[in-house]
């Protein structure tokens, strides 16, 4: 996207939650003197302590409304269940002009939830920056998180093209590309993308967890001794990523997978259907099948290296949501 605004893009921010999106965005705006101001607002007494010791933001808030009072953009970045009771609250507090924004992983949810509290003169761009990590709380962000990474924005028709503008270049400024997409069709793609990942690893994890139960069981009722859990011991051979994955805010994902249900259980269905179809493959040593199924999934990866989105900043790799 490109844009003749320059930075600040706004006199004052309001983040609405403070934990790893939050904070990193916080970091990204300050590093690059964004907006004048970065003021902040957390549920939890401690959260907010922890913003205050590390300096997150220009000021951190006890109440809410402190928080969004003066802001020209509120940025909703709490899991999305709690979208619809922090757009209540916030409303009488909002300047006319103000851009309301968040970082929600799913996109008609944030629509229904927050849409019907944005007050006249208000304007509406909900955003979904495709980064993070799987670590939560205000001491896990950092500058860089969005660097070289999508960010969505699913602005409802009619939205004023200045204010879609002006966040856009606030998103570029942080480092994404920044794309626009109707809100079912962000879901769609998401939903394949990165929530039926996510699902299937919680499932792999567990799975795997349970076997390993019975497998020390069996080994006891044997006699046998198990020196250590195998689950670790032998964690290279692929679980580990998946334990990575599933080890992804337990609070976040749950909001993800209840408010995006209908894409979720469509493309389970597809998944399902292809799983099936490879488990026949293995059963009827289908050789040929299964070779030009994973050249196919290995040049996937290749392309996804070319285009920049395998991600290999600071210690983890990059998720997700
Ligand atoms: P996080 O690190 O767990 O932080 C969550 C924040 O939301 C905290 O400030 C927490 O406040 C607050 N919060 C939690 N429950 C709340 C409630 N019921 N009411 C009000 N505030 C509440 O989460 P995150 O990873 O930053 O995720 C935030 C949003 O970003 C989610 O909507 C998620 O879908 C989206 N997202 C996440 C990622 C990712 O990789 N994690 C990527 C893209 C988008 P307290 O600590 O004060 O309780």
């Amino acid at each position: 996207m490109s844009t003749s605004l320059a930075a600040p893009f706004y006199r004052r921010v309001a983040l609405l939650g403070i934990g790893l999106v939050g904070s990193s965005m916080a970091h990204a705006i300050r590093r690059g003197k964004l907006a004048d101001h970065v003021a902040c607002w957390s549920r939890r007494a401690e959260t907010r302590a922890t913003a205050r010791r590390l300096k997150l933001c220009d000021s951190v808030h006890d109440k809410l409304t402190d928080a969004v009072a003066g802001a020209d953009l509120v940025v909703l970045c709490a899991p999305i269940g709690a979208n619809a009771e922090l757009a209540q609250a916030m409303a009488p507090a909002l300047a006319r002009g103000a851009t309301i924004s968040d970082v929600g992983s799913v996109k008609q949810a944030v629509v229904r939830d927050v849409g019907p509290f944005v007050p006249e003169g208000v304007h509406f761009v909900p955003g979904h920056p495709v980064a993070g990590t799987e670590h939560s709380g205000p001491e896990s962000g950092f500058a860089e998180m969005f660097e070289q990474r999508w960010c969505i924005l699913t602005p409802p028709p009619g939205t004023d093209p200045a204010a879609v503008q002006r966040l856009g270049a606030l998103w570029t400024a942080m480092g994404s590309r920044v794309e626009f997409m109707d809100p079912a069709h962000h879901d769609r793609v998401l939903a394949i993308t990165s929530h039926l990942p996510h699902l299937i690893a919680y499932t792999i994890v567990g799975t795997v967890t349970d076997l390993e139960d019975h497998l020390r069981r069996e080994a006891a009722d044997a006699g046998r001794m198990v020196d250590r859990a195998e689950v670790v011991k032998f964690s290279a051979g692929g679980f580990r990523d998946f334990t990575r994955i599933a080890a992804s805010d337990p609070v976040m994902w749950r909001d993800i997978f209840l408010n995006n249900r209908e894409a979720v259980l469509e493309m389970l269905g597809r998944f399902s259907e292809d799983l099936a179809a490879l488990q026949r493959a293995i059963r009827w040593g289908e050789s040929e099948k299964l070779e030009v199924l994973f050249r196919r999934t290995r040049d996937i990866r290749r392309g996804i290296i070319q285009a920049g989105q395998a991600g290999t900043f600071k210690a983890t790799e990059p998720d997700k949501g």
